[in-house]
C-alpha cells in the first residue's frame, strides 16, 4: 500500500493545495492520501488572524472532499491532537506504526523541499518516507530541485527523492490569500465550499454581508454547507431553474437564488432539522416528525430567509420544493420542475419530463408529482399529504400528463 502524506497549515487550504494533492495521487499512484493539519508548525509562527483549530481541521475536510476521491483521500487530526510543536517525523513513527507495511510519501512544494536539511530529525523523516517535492510557481524547476535532490541524497544514503510537475500551477501562498481575505478579494485562489465556509464564520477579517450576497459569494456559502458531490445537481438545478424562468416569465434572480439554495440543508441531520423548524416557528405534521430528512426543504428555506435574507418568493420555492402543494406560483412549479430534471438526472420518463417542461408547465409539475407518488407506493413508503394534494387540486383543474 502506497500512503501520501500531505502536512501544512492550510491556514486556509487553496487551490494550489488542491492542484498538488490531486497531481500526487496520479502521479504517484497512491491507495490514499493522507491530509494533515499541523497543531504548531516548528518552521512558522501561526499569525494572530488564524482560526480555532477545529475551523482549520473543517476547512481541511472541505478540502479532501473537493477531491472527490472519498476511498482514497482522509485527513487526519493527529498533529491537532498531539500537544507540542508538530514535528513530522513524530508524524510519520506514528502513520508507520498504524500502516506496518505501507510505503509512505511525505508531499511538499518548493519552499519546504529546499529547507528540508535544517528540520527536526531530518534522517529519522527520510528513513521513513520517501519525499514528493513539487514546484510552486512556474519558476520552480530543475535548476532549483537538483541542488537539493543531490545534497539530500549524499548526506542521506537510500534516500528516496521524487519531483513532479504540478499540470494546473496556482501561484497564490495562504499568507497572500488571508491579505487579499481580509480585503474582501481572493475567493478565485479558494475551492468554493472553503471560500463559502471563511464567508459564513467571518474567518480572516472577511466581514460579508450574508443578507446581501452576490451571487458567486451565494454559491460558495451554499456549497459549503453540503458535500462536494452534491455540488453538480445543485448548479444543474441553478441553471435549469433560470432557463425555465425565461420560458414562463418568472423572476430570474429569484429562481437562480432558489436554485442555488434549494438544498443547503441536505446533510443536516434529523435533530437539527427539527430544532431548526422549532426555532423559526414551522410547524412538523406527524410523518415528518417521523422522517425528519423530509424536512430539508422547510429547513432549506428557513436558512435562505433568516440567513441569506431572501425575499418570500424565494422561501416559499424552497419550502415546496419536495412535497409540492396545491395551487402553486410559477416559481414554485419551476424549482420543483428544474429540481427533478436538471441535466445530471437519470431516471426513466426524465425526456419526458423535460419536453413538458417548456411546453406546459402544470403537466411536468403533474408528471413529477406522479412519479413521485408511484416511487413511494413501490417502496412502500408513505406519500406526504401536500404531495396527494397537488396531484388532486391539478386533476381537479383539468391538468393531465397527455400530449
Ligand atoms: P503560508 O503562506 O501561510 O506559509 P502556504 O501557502 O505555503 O502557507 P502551507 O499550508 O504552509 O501553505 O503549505 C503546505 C504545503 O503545500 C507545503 O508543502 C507547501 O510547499 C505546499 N504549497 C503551498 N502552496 C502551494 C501552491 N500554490 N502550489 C503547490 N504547493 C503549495
Amino acid at each position: 500500500m502506497k500512503i501520501g502524506i500531505y502536512g501544512g497549515t492550510f491556514n486556509p487550504p487553496h487551490l494550489g493545495h488542491l492542484a498538488a494533492a490531486r497531481t500526487a495521487v496520479d502521479a504517484l499512484g497512491l491507495d490514499r492520501l493522507i491530509i494533515i493539519p499541523a497543531a504548531i508548525p516548528p518552521h512558522k509562527q501561526l499569525p494572530q488572524s488564524t482560526p480555532a483549530p477545529e475551523h482549520r481541521l473543517a476547512m481541511v475536510e472541505k478540502m479532501a472532499d473537493a477531491l472527490l476521491l472519498p476511498e482514497t483521500v482522509k485527513v487526519s487530526s493527529l498533529e491537532l491532537d498531539r500537544p507540542g510543536k508538530s514535528y513530522t517525523s513524530d508524524t510519520l513513527e506514528e502513520i508507520r506504526a498504524q500502516h506496518p507495511g505501507a510505503e509512505l510519501w511525505l508531499l511538499m512544494g518548493t519552499d519546504m523541499f529546499l529547507t528540508l536539511h535544517r528540520w527536526h530529525e531530518p534522517e529519522r523523516i527520510l528513513e521513513l518516507a520517501g519525499v514528493c517535492a513539487f514546484g510552486r510557481t512556474e519558476q520552480d524547476g530543475e535548476e532549483l530541485f537538483a541542488p537539493q535532490r543531490e545534497h539530500l541524497r549524499k548526506a542521506y544514503p537510500g534516500a528516496k527523492i521524487t519531483t513532479i510537475t504540478l499540470p494546473g500551477l496556482v501561484d497564490v501562498s495562504s499568507t497572500r490569500l488571508r491579505e487579499l481575505l481580509a480585503r474582501g478579494e481572493g475567493g478565485e485562489y479558494l475551492p468554493p465550499s472553503i471560500y463559502g465556509y471563511i464567508l459564513r464564520n467571518g474567518l480572516y477579517g472577511t466581514r460579508a454581508d450574508l443578507k446581501h450576497l452576490d451571487v458567486p459569494e451565494l454559491r460558495a456559502c451554499s456549497y459549503s454547507m453540503v458535500m462536494e458531490k452534491r455540488v453538480r445537481h445543485i448548479r444543474g438545478t441553478e441553471e435549469e431553474a433560470v432557463r425555465l424562468a425565461r420560458r414562463w416569465g418568472a423572476d430570474e434572480t429569484h429562481a437562480r437564488r432558489a436554485g442555488i439554495l434549494h438544498d443547503c440543508t441536505k446533510y443536516r441531520t434529523g435533530a437539527e432539522h427539527i430544532a431548526i423548524c422549532q426555532r423559526y416557528g414551522v410547524p412538523l405534521d406527524e410523518l415528518e416528525r417521523t422522517a425528519p430528512k423530509l424536512l430539508h426543504s422547510k429547513t432549506g428555506a428557513c436558512i435562505a430567509r433568516h440567513v441569506f435574507g431572501e425575499p418570500d418568493e424565494v422561501y416559499e420555492a424552497i419550502f415546496w420544493h419536495t412535497t409540492a402543494k396545491e395551487n402553486m406560483t410559477t416559481l414554485e412549479k419551476i424549482l420543483y420542475v428544474a429540481d427533478y430534471m436538471e441535466p445530471n438526472r437519470a431516471f426513466d420518463g426524465v425526456e419526458r419530463l423535460r419536453q413538458l417542461a417548456y411546453r406546459d408547465l402544470d403537466k411536468a409539475l403533474l408528471l413529477g408529482v406522479e412519479i413521485t407518488v408511484e416511487e413511494m407506493r413501490q417502496r412502500q413508503l408513505p406519500v406526504h399529504s401536500n404531495t396527494l394534494r397537488a396531484q388532486a387540486w391539478l386533476r381537479e383543474h383539468g391538468v393531465t400528463t397527455e400530449g
